[in-house]
C-alpha cells in the first residue's frame, strides 16, 4: 500500500492538484495590486482636498475651492475687471488665485477676455490693486489672505 500511493499521485493527480491551488492563491493578490495602483497617483490626493465645487484659476490653470479663489467679473460698460468679493455678482465670472503671478499669467494669456467673453482684453488694474491690499497685511506672504477673510 505504501509503495503504490506515491506513484499514482505523481502521474495522474499530482500535476493537476499542484497547479489549481496555486492559481487560486494568485488571483486574490492581483486585484489588491490593481487597487493599490489606482490610489497611489494624484486623483486620490485630490479627492481628499475637494470639499465643495472646484474652480479653475484662469492664470495658472490650477484648481481650488470657491473660498480659495477670487471671483472676477467685468464691468461691460468700461471693460474693466471688478473683484467680486461677495461672489454674488451676476453674469460670467472668472476665477483667480489671490496671487499676482496668476493675475500676470491671466493677463498675458488674455484669459479674462476669453473667460468673460469680452471683445477686447479688459483692464485688470482693479484686480491688481485688490491683490496688493490683500498682500499688504501679510507682508511676509506666508499664508494666503483667504484664511483670515471670511
Ligand atoms: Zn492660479
Amino acid at each position: 500500500m505504501a509503495h503504490r500511493h506515491p506513484l499514482r499521485r505523481g502521474r495522474s493527480a499530482g500535476g493537476r492538484c499542484g497547479r489549481r491551488p496555486g492559481d487560486r492563491r494568485v488571483t486574490p493578490r492581483a486585484p489588491a495590486a490593481a487597487s493599490g495602483r489606482l490610489t497611489t497617483p494624484g486623483p486620490g490626493a485630490r479627492s481628499s482636498t475637494t470639499t465643495g465645487p472646484v474652480r479653475t484659476c484662469v492664470g495658472c490653470r490650477g484648481t481650488g475651492s470657491r473660498q480659495a479663489l477670487l471671483r472676477v467679473v467685468v464691468d461691460p460698460g468700461a471693460n474693466v475687471l471688478v473683484v467680486d468679493v461677495a461672489r454674488r455678482m451676476p453674469g460670467r465670472g472668472a476665477w483667480l488665485h489671490p496671487d499676482p503671478h496668476c493675475l500676470e499669467l491671466a493677463v498675458r494669456r488674455r484669459a479674462f477676455g476669453r473667460a468673460l467673453r469680452t471683445a477686447a482684453a479688459p483692464d485688470a488694474g482693479a484686480v491688481a490693486r485688490h491683490l496688493e491690499t490683500l498682500a499688504e497685511p501679510h507682508a511676509a506672504g506666508t499664508v494666503p489672505a483667504a484664511a483670515d477673510r471670511r
